[in-house]
Protein backbone atom coordinates (compact mmCIF):
# COMPACT_ATOMS: atom_id res chain seq x y z
CA UNK A 1 0.00 0.00 0.00
CA UNK A 2 0.89 3.56 -0.34
CA UNK A 3 2.05 4.94 3.07
CA UNK A 4 3.83 8.62 4.23
CA UNK A 5 7.39 7.92 2.26
CA UNK A 6 4.62 7.25 -0.79
CA UNK A 7 3.00 10.65 0.36
CA UNK A 8 6.04 12.86 0.85
CA UNK A 9 7.24 11.70 -2.14
CA UNK A 10 4.07 12.97 -4.05
CA UNK A 11 4.20 16.14 -2.57
CA UNK A 12 8.11 17.13 -3.41
CA UNK A 13 7.50 15.02 -6.99
CA UNK A 14 4.60 17.39 -7.49
CA UNK A 15 6.76 20.64 -6.67
CA UNK A 16 9.53 19.00 -8.41
CA UNK A 17 6.57 19.13 -11.28
CA UNK A 18 5.20 23.02 -11.06
CA UNK A 19 8.67 23.74 -10.91
CA UNK A 20 9.85 21.90 -14.32
CA UNK A 21 6.34 22.62 -15.71
CA UNK A 22 5.27 26.68 -14.87
CA UNK A 23 6.59 28.25 -17.93
CA UNK A 24 4.26 25.70 -20.01
CA UNK A 25 1.89 26.28 -17.53
CA UNK A 26 1.39 29.77 -17.21
CA UNK A 27 1.46 29.50 -21.58
CA UNK A 28 -1.26 27.49 -21.52
CA UNK A 29 -3.42 30.43 -18.99
CA UNK A 30 -2.05 33.12 -21.08
CA UNK A 31 -4.04 31.37 -24.06
CA UNK A 32 -7.19 32.06 -22.28
CA UNK A 33 -6.63 32.97 -18.52
CA UNK A 34 -4.48 35.56 -17.35
CA UNK A 35 -1.45 33.84 -17.60
CA UNK A 36 -0.46 33.13 -14.22
CA UNK A 37 -1.64 29.39 -13.15
CA UNK A 38 2.00 28.22 -13.46
CA UNK A 39 3.14 30.70 -11.21
CA UNK A 40 0.44 29.92 -8.71
CA UNK A 41 1.33 26.84 -8.70
CA UNK A 42 4.74 26.59 -8.24
CA UNK A 43 4.76 29.06 -5.54
CA UNK A 44 1.73 27.25 -3.22
CA UNK A 45 4.23 23.51 -3.97
CA UNK A 46 6.96 24.92 -2.57
CA UNK A 47 5.83 26.85 0.31
CA UNK A 48 5.12 23.58 1.38
CA UNK A 49 8.38 21.84 0.91
CA UNK A 50 9.67 23.05 3.89
CA UNK A 51 7.46 22.29 6.23
CA UNK A 52 7.34 18.48 5.24
CA UNK A 53 10.76 18.21 7.54
CA UNK A 54 8.58 19.14 10.45
CA UNK A 55 5.66 16.79 10.03
CA UNK A 56 5.71 14.33 13.73
CA UNK A 57 6.60 10.64 13.47
CA UNK A 58 3.93 8.88 13.10
CA UNK A 59 1.94 10.79 10.29
CA UNK A 60 -0.20 9.30 7.93
CA UNK A 61 -1.22 10.20 3.99
CA UNK A 62 -3.92 11.94 5.33
CA UNK A 63 -1.79 14.26 7.45
CA UNK A 64 0.16 15.00 4.69
CA UNK A 65 -2.69 16.11 2.13
CA UNK A 66 -3.81 18.08 4.62
CA UNK A 67 -0.80 20.30 5.30
CA UNK A 68 -0.93 20.54 1.77
CA UNK A 69 -4.25 21.60 1.61
CA UNK A 70 -4.22 24.40 3.94
CA UNK A 71 -0.57 25.51 2.36
CA UNK A 72 -2.10 25.41 -1.23
CA UNK A 73 -5.43 27.62 0.50
CA UNK A 74 -2.76 30.10 1.69
CA UNK A 75 -0.59 30.80 -1.24
CA UNK A 76 -1.95 30.11 -4.24
CA UNK A 77 -4.62 32.10 -4.67
CA UNK A 78 -6.48 32.73 -8.18
CA UNK A 79 -9.57 29.69 -8.98
CA UNK A 80 -6.81 26.79 -8.37
CA UNK A 81 -5.94 27.74 -4.63
CA UNK A 82 -9.25 26.69 -2.91
CA UNK A 83 -10.02 24.74 -5.60
CA UNK A 84 -6.71 22.05 -5.43
CA UNK A 85 -7.05 23.61 -1.65
CA UNK A 86 -10.31 21.30 -1.64
CA UNK A 87 -9.76 19.03 -3.28
CA UNK A 88 -6.73 18.03 -1.12
CA UNK A 89 -8.69 18.40 2.51
CA UNK A 90 -11.44 16.09 1.13
CA UNK A 91 -8.89 13.61 -0.16
CA UNK A 92 -7.46 13.91 3.51
CA UNK A 93 -10.53 13.77 5.30
CA UNK A 94 -11.43 10.53 3.13
CA UNK A 95 -8.19 8.57 3.81
CA UNK A 96 -8.16 9.83 7.48
CA UNK A 97 -6.46 7.90 10.19
CA UNK A 98 -5.17 4.99 7.40
CA UNK A 99 -1.21 4.36 7.51
CA UNK A 100 -1.28 2.73 3.94
CA UNK A 101 -3.44 3.10 1.19
CA UNK A 102 -4.51 0.36 -0.73
CA UNK A 103 -6.31 0.37 -4.50
CA UNK A 104 -9.89 1.08 -2.82
CA UNK A 105 -8.70 4.23 -0.38
CA UNK A 106 -6.88 5.71 -3.60
CA UNK A 107 -10.40 5.65 -5.41
CA UNK A 108 -11.86 6.63 -2.43
CA UNK A 109 -9.33 9.57 -2.09
CA UNK A 110 -9.35 10.49 -5.94
CA UNK A 111 -13.06 10.75 -5.48
CA UNK A 112 -13.31 12.74 -2.42
CA UNK A 113 -10.88 15.28 -4.11
CA UNK A 114 -12.94 15.16 -7.56
CA UNK A 115 -16.48 16.15 -5.49
CA UNK A 116 -14.67 18.36 -3.60
CA UNK A 117 -13.64 20.35 -6.41
CA UNK A 118 -17.34 20.04 -8.19
CA UNK A 119 -18.84 21.04 -5.26
CA UNK A 120 -16.58 24.37 -4.37
CA UNK A 121 -16.62 25.07 -8.44
CA UNK A 122 -19.70 23.98 -9.72
CA UNK A 123 -18.14 22.97 -12.84
CA UNK A 124 -19.68 19.94 -14.74
CA UNK A 125 -18.13 17.26 -17.02
CA UNK A 126 -17.41 19.30 -20.53
CA UNK A 127 -16.92 22.72 -18.90
CA UNK A 128 -13.40 22.71 -19.81
CA UNK A 129 -11.99 22.98 -16.35
CA UNK A 130 -9.62 20.50 -13.66
CA UNK A 131 -12.58 18.75 -13.54
CA UNK A 132 -12.27 16.94 -17.03
CA UNK A 133 -9.11 15.38 -16.15
CA UNK A 134 -10.33 14.44 -12.54
CA UNK A 135 -13.73 12.88 -13.36
CA UNK A 136 -11.65 10.47 -15.69
CA UNK A 137 -9.12 10.20 -13.54
CA UNK A 138 -11.41 8.21 -11.08
CA UNK A 139 -13.68 6.60 -13.41
CA UNK A 140 -10.17 4.95 -14.01
CA UNK A 141 -9.34 4.15 -10.75
CA UNK A 142 -11.96 2.59 -10.25
CA UNK A 143 -12.15 0.52 -13.46
CA UNK A 144 -8.50 -0.56 -12.19
CA UNK A 145 -9.16 -1.09 -8.52
CA UNK A 146 -12.60 -3.46 -9.26
CA UNK A 147 -10.18 -5.45 -12.23
CA UNK A 148 -7.58 -6.50 -8.83
CA UNK A 149 -4.88 -3.90 -9.69
CA UNK A 150 -2.53 -2.99 -6.93
CA UNK A 151 -2.50 0.92 -5.73
CA UNK A 152 0.03 2.03 -7.56
CA UNK A 153 -1.48 0.47 -11.00
CA UNK A 154 -4.37 2.51 -9.94
CA UNK A 155 -2.76 5.97 -9.35
CA UNK A 156 -1.09 4.99 -12.53
CA UNK A 157 -4.69 4.31 -14.37
CA UNK A 158 -5.91 7.35 -13.01
CA UNK A 159 -2.82 9.83 -14.49
CA UNK A 160 -2.98 7.99 -17.62
CA UNK A 161 -6.47 9.13 -17.78
CA UNK A 162 -6.11 12.09 -16.34
CA UNK A 163 -3.77 13.22 -19.38
CA UNK A 164 -6.28 12.25 -21.78
CA UNK A 165 -8.89 13.86 -20.02
CA UNK A 166 -6.24 17.20 -20.50
CA UNK A 167 -5.65 16.57 -23.75
CA UNK A 168 -9.09 16.12 -24.28
CA UNK A 169 -10.30 19.77 -23.16
CA UNK A 170 -8.97 21.54 -26.89
CA UNK A 171 -11.62 21.52 -28.44
CA UNK A 172 -14.37 22.67 -25.80
CA UNK A 173 -15.69 25.74 -25.27
CA UNK A 174 -15.23 27.33 -21.53
CA UNK A 175 -17.97 27.43 -19.27
CA UNK A 176 -16.70 28.03 -15.94
CA UNK A 177 -13.53 30.25 -14.65
CA UNK A 178 -11.41 33.38 -16.01
CA UNK A 179 -11.10 30.82 -19.82
CA UNK A 180 -15.38 31.15 -20.07
CA UNK A 181 -15.19 34.63 -20.59
CA UNK A 182 -13.69 34.05 -23.98
CA UNK A 183 -16.32 32.32 -25.09
CA UNK A 184 -16.02 30.03 -28.32
CA UNK A 185 -12.50 31.48 -28.56
CA UNK A 186 -11.70 29.47 -25.91
CA UNK A 187 -11.87 26.81 -27.78
CA UNK A 188 -8.37 25.53 -29.55
CA UNK A 189 -6.69 25.70 -26.32
CA UNK A 190 -5.84 23.14 -23.35
CA UNK A 191 -7.05 23.87 -20.25
CA UNK A 192 -4.49 25.01 -17.93
CA UNK A 193 -5.79 23.36 -14.46
CA UNK A 194 -6.46 20.03 -16.54
CA UNK A 195 -2.91 19.75 -17.22
CA UNK A 196 -1.74 20.69 -14.15
CA UNK A 197 -4.12 17.93 -12.55
CA UNK A 198 -2.39 15.43 -15.10
CA UNK A 199 0.79 16.51 -13.94
CA UNK A 200 0.45 15.96 -10.17
CA UNK A 201 -1.22 12.53 -10.94
CA UNK A 202 1.74 11.89 -12.80
CA UNK A 203 3.45 12.74 -9.87
CA UNK A 204 1.42 10.85 -7.24
CA UNK A 205 1.64 7.78 -9.87
CA UNK A 206 5.66 7.91 -10.04
CA UNK A 207 5.96 8.08 -6.37
CA UNK A 208 3.75 4.98 -5.91
CA UNK A 209 5.87 3.00 -8.61
P1 LIG B 1 -7.27 32.23 -12.12
O1 LIG B 1 -8.12 31.82 -13.28
O2 LIG B 1 -8.07 32.81 -11.02
O3 LIG B 1 -6.10 33.06 -12.54
P2 LIG B 1 -5.58 29.89 -12.11
O4 LIG B 1 -5.03 30.43 -13.38
O5 LIG B 1 -4.59 29.53 -11.06
O6 LIG B 1 -6.67 30.85 -11.49
O7 LIG B 1 -6.42 28.57 -12.42
C1 LIG B 1 -7.19 28.45 -13.59
C2 LIG B 1 -7.75 27.05 -13.66
O8 LIG B 1 -8.70 26.84 -12.63
C3 LIG B 1 -8.50 26.76 -14.95
O9 LIG B 1 -7.62 26.33 -15.95
C4 LIG B 1 -9.49 25.67 -14.55
O10 LIG B 1 -8.94 24.38 -14.71
C5 LIG B 1 -9.67 25.91 -13.07
N1 LIG B 1 -10.99 26.43 -12.78
C6 LIG B 1 -11.41 27.71 -12.87
N2 LIG B 1 -12.70 27.81 -12.47
C7 LIG B 1 -13.10 26.55 -12.14
C8 LIG B 1 -14.32 25.97 -11.63
N3 LIG B 1 -15.40 26.72 -11.38
N4 LIG B 1 -14.34 24.64 -11.41
C9 LIG B 1 -13.26 23.89 -11.63
N5 LIG B 1 -12.09 24.36 -12.09
C10 LIG B 1 -12.01 25.68 -12.34
MG1 LIG C 1 -4.92 32.30 -14.15
MG1 LIG D 1 -5.27 34.80 -11.69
Amino acid sequence: GLDITWAVDWVRRSAESMSEHRVELINLDREIGDGDHGENMDRGFQAVLPKLDDLPAGSTPSDVLKLLATTLISTVGGAAGPLYGTAYLKASGAVGGEVSLDAEAVVRMLEAARDGIVLRGKAELGDKTMVDAWSPAVEAARGAAESGATAATTLQAAADAAAEGAVATEPLVARKGRASYLGERSAGHRDPGAQSTAYLLAAGAAAAS
